[in-house]
């Protein structure tokens, strides 16, 4: 009867560990089927912004992104100066 008892004791135990972990694996896969935010380099400040940002310049059919209003300043003062 002990024994019956532990074998039970013992099914529940892995039971909750098998589904522990595959709740885990799940969350971890969720994680991954997002899609990634690209990130583009600031050319002012040479940090790397998401592509989302409101500070962005279209120059030549190219798009520039900014990390600030500053950068993005910066970069529309230089292409000017230099024409
Ligand atoms: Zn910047």
């Amino acid at each position: 009867m002990v024994i019956k008892f532990i074998l039970t004791a013992f099914l529940i135990y892995i039971t909750f560990v098998l589904f522990r972990n595959s709740k885990k694996l799940s969350g971890k896969n969720e994680q991954d089927q997002n899609t990634p935010i690209e990130l583009v380099k600031d050319p002012i400040c040479e940090t790397f912004v998401e592509k989302d940002t409101p500070y962005k310049v279209k120059l030549y059919d190219n798009l520039y992104f900014f990390c600030s209003e500053e950068c993005r300043d910066k970069f529309i003062n230089s292409n000017k100066k230099e024409g």
